[in-house]
């Protein structure tokens, strides 16, 4: 949204500054396709396409049968957090309290409730980018700096402990961290998650936290494990973990997160921010959850997805890298493809395309941005773009997202059309002619245009 004279203002500033998450934005996008009878192929959904565990299920349904439907702790059911606590030993060899334990409704709210409790206007969040999207917008709407951590190709989208050393100074709050990422899939090794954490552990003070979003992990590939920064000497008194059910069993409606803090200090401040906003998070779904944790049927039932995961991936990879003009690295995690598109973007005339704009509108979009409204209004494939998570800093990367969670026919049908897009130059001509002017950015592209 931009920033009206102070005069004309409805809202409050911090409302200007906020971005979102593109991967709801393209929804009314492909509902018009779909009510014009096109077969939209969905790449863009961040969510497995897995029924959720039929034992889970019947445990929320029991739990409504028996009346569990009232307000509870603000901070969660004890039992979830006790649960959360094992896992905490299990999976990353950490001592928890239930007490440092506070469970929200989703693994997105402790993002931004985190900013709130740590950080002032003017405090510095780093972050990584390509990340998260709602990483770099919730730093801007909190009024605190934000500052990207840009992962490169080159280093399979991770970074170096030297790359982070530089942006931290004595504003530094916060730390954002996310393995296995979205949106690039990578996967941090033992050696990187151990020299960040010495760089951490020199040049931080002891208040500076790490927020590690470790929502997919379970979802690693190549019989690899998750590490988590905590895990390391000194870091589990600097870190948050954050992670959630929504990805590990396939049940993003349940909106049942949770965040392990430092100390049980930390986590009142995050239950009283509960208390704000939400009173408590749904009790039937806690107990769901409870449940996915200690039902003796859960690994194997994300073992399986996993495995599906991988052959997709193993398969569409492959794929993909034989278009002309697109290459991917294999993702070790997640469930996301983030291939470049810069010989795409050259190829269908997306670079020149952007590049006669004037810089008024150069602002507003990216060749990535144009390629992927192209694949979507003349080639009907869905997908996100590189400036979907994060823009600070962004020229001259062209990348898409593409979703890895649905049937390998549908994907493989994906990457069929992909491959159209790219061989079609004079489609691409048409699209910036026509739709371009009003599927992007809102503008009137076509006095730009003619
Ligand atoms: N963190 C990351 C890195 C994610 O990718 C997502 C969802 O896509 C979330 C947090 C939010 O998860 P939830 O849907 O449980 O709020």
């Amino acid at each position: 949204m931009s920033k009206p004279e102070s005069h004309q203002r409805l809202f409050a500033n911090r409302i200007y500054e906020m971005g979102t998450e593109n991967a709801f934005k393209i929804g009314p996008h492909i509902t018009r396709l779909e009510s014009e009878g096109h077969k939209v192929v969905r790449l863009n959904l961040g969510e497995p396409d897995f029924e959720m565990p039929f034992f889970v299920k019947e445990e929320v349904k029991r739990q409504l049968d028996l009346g569990n439907t009232r307000y509870c702790d603000p901070k969660g059911i004890v039992s979830l957090r006790q649960a959360i606590a094992n896992q905490m030993k299990e999976m990353r060899g950490l001592s928890v309290s239930p007490e440092q334990v506070v469970v929200f409704p989703g693994g997105k709210p402790s993002i931004g409730l985190c900013m709130h409790a740590y950080c002032n206007p003017g405090d510095e969040v780093i972050y990584p980018s390509p990340g998260f999207p709602i990483y770099e917008s919730f730093t801007l709407y909190s009024g605190a700096i934000p500052v990207p951590l840009h992962l490169s190709e080159e280093n399979n989208f991770a970074f170096t402990a030297e790359e982070l050393e530089q942006l931290i100074t004595d504003k530094t709050r916060l730390i954002m961290l996310n393995f296995p990422s979205n949106p690039t899939g990578g996967v941090a090794t033992e050696e990187l998650l151990r020299s960040v954490a010495e760089v951490i552990k020199q040049k931080c003070s002891p208040h500076v936290r790490v927020y590690s979003d470790e929502i997919y992990e379970y979802i690693v590939f190549d019989g690899k494990k998750h590490v988590s920064i905590a895990s390391f000497p000194g870091m589990q008194e600097r870190t948050v973990i954050a992670s959630g059910i929504s990805k590990t069993f396939a049940w993003t409606g349940g909106r049942i997160g949770y965040a392990v803090l430092p100390t049980e200090e930390e986590a009142e401040v995050l239950k009283n921010l509960n208390v704000h906003y939400f009173s408590c998070v749904a009790p039937f779904s806690q107990e769901g959850a409870r449940v996915a944790f200690e039902h003796p049927e859960s690994k194997a039932a994300i073992a399986r997805m996993v495995s599906i995961f991988q052959h997709r991936r193993d398969v569409i990879v492959k794929q993909i890298n034989e278009i002309d003009g697109i290459r991917c690295k294999t993702p070790g995690g997640a469930f996301y493809l983030f291939p470049n598109i810069a010989g795409a973007c050259e190829k269908v005339g997306a670079l020149d395309g952007y590049n006669r704009f004037p810089d008024e509108l150069r602002k507003q979009t990216s060749p990535s941005t144009l390629f992927q409204m192209f694949l979507l209004y003349h080639h009907h494939v869905a997908t996100l773009d590189r400036n979907a998570f994060g823009c600070i800093g962004t020229e001259g990367q062209h990348y898409l997202r593409l979703s890895i969670a649905s049937e390998l026919s549908e994907l493989e049908e994906g990457v069929r059309r992909l491959k159209g897009a790219v061989e079609d130059r004079s489609g691409f001509d048409k699209f910036m002619k026509t739709i371009a002017r009003d599927v992007t950015c809102n503008l009137n592209w076509q006095a730009f245009l003619s």
